[in-house]
């Protein structure tokens, strides 16, 4: 039982296993390639303030965010270093990504004009990456065709000129693994070095160049570039299920506990939850557990939902709740109220993993990570 977590459901987050796992990505990229962290989302549900700190103590310069809040919520931690906001911001928030010593990503001349405008205001110069959209289709400048490379090269030129935002590098996204499409990652490699080159035959520098996501990171060295931004493998876990898990050696950072906090017995036919899905086949030990919907177990995962007590293996018996969720232990002997309930993680013997919620609800181990991060207490362990 945490006191300090002020309620019996938590996540631990294994700070030794992220300092782990970033050497293992730095030994993995070499001393040419520095390594952005990205921290977007809470660190993807690991707390980006506790995560900033261990990828400091690793040297690490850069960090990388979605949005301008979650700039904010670092620079009013402390944070001195460089923050790239990977997500457009749009002009209105012009005077803020000045204020707080943003590098933005920008995909149009309007946007960089406004930002250099602010910075003029502000009395500073503004350092801001430019988006290449290769085949992810989310943001950036088209560079499917020669002429949309044009296109985009003379506005980038236009950029160029703008007195107070100076053009740092140049970034784009893969939408795709090499294990799941091959083809497609190739594609999106050419694209991106043809537009690269382009603008470095215009004379526009671009001392910054970052592609590789994890699964690059993990299995093509041809887009190291300048800077590697993996986000999942800080976290412990692989990009996709096709990887191949040997190409890199990860520890999983976040376990998710609760306690029982209420038990009792009750008799065949009873049925537990909102919509009657379980209903006792014999006289059932069930227990109660603070941990709902709303902390990031998905109600799906409710007819396929595990979780670990005392050495053994328990299921969730109905529905899941917004804030509770109940479990059967009729098969695990001696428990009690208090008892330490693992929902994901590992006792040693026992593992459920983020992939394996994943799977049963039909998502990726990501959406997983971010939802337990969103409400649950976090332990620093
Ligand atoms: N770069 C950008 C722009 C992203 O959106 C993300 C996450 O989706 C990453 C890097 C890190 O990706 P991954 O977690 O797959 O390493």
């Amino acid at each position: 039982m945490y006191k300090e977590a002020v309620r019996a459901a938590w996540t631990e987050i294994n700070l030794s296993n992220a300092d782990y796992n970033i050497k293992q990505i730095k030994q993995k990229i070499g001393d040419k390639t520095k390594v952005i962290g990205v921290i977007k989302a809470d660190a993807y549900g690991h707390g980006a303030v506790k995560i900033a700190e261990v990828l400091r103590e690793n040297d690490i310069k850069t960090f990388a965010v979605a949005t301008l809040q979650e700039c904010i919520v670092l620079r009013e931690a402390g944070a001195m270093e460089e923050i790239i906001v990977m997500g457009l911001t749009p002009e209105l928030y012009a005077e803020e990504i000045v204020k707080y010593n943003v590098t933005p990503v920008v995909a149009s001349y309007d946007n960089a004009k406004a930002i250099s405008e602010a910075a003029e205001h502000q009395g500073i110069e503004i350092r801001g990456l430019i988006a290449a959209d290769t085949g992810m289709g989310r943001i950036g400048y088209m560079t499917d065709s020669d002429e949309n490379i044009d296109k985009a090269v003379e506005e980038v030129k236009k950029i160029a000129e703008l007195t107070n935002f100076e053009i740092m590098g140049l970034i784009s996204h893969f939408s795709m693994s090499e294990a799941e499409d091959a083809e497609y990652v190739k594609l999106q490699e050419e694209r991106y070095f043809r537009f690269r080159d382009r603008l470095l035959a215009e004379g526009i520098k671009l001392p910054l160049e970052t592609f590789a996501n994890s699964p690059a990171v993990m299995e093509n060295s041809s887009v190291y570039l300048d800077a590697a931004r993996p986000g999942i493998v800080l976290y412990g876990y692989y990009p996709s299920t096709e990887i191949d898990k040997s190409l890199l050696d990860i520890k999983p950072v976040m376990s998710v506990k609760a306690n029982i906090v209420y038990l009792k017995e009750v008799p065949e036919g009873y049925s537990c939850s909102y919509g009657r899905k379980f209903i006792a086949e014999r006289k059932s030990v069930i227990g109660t557990l603070s941990i709902g919907y709303a902390d990031g177990l998905p109600r799906p995962y409710s007819p396929y939902g595990k979780v670990i007590v005392n050495g053994h293996i328990a299921p969730i018996a109905g529905n899941i709740c917004m804030d509770q969720c109940m479990i059967d232990l009729t098969d695990v002997p001696g428990v009690k109220v208090g008892d330490e309930v693992i929902i994901m993680g590992s006792d040693g013997k026992n593992t459920i993993s983020a992939d394996d919620i994943a799977q049963a609800v039909g998502t990726i181990n990501y959406e997983i990570l971010c939802g337990f991060g969103q409400r649950l207490p976090k332990v620093y362990v």
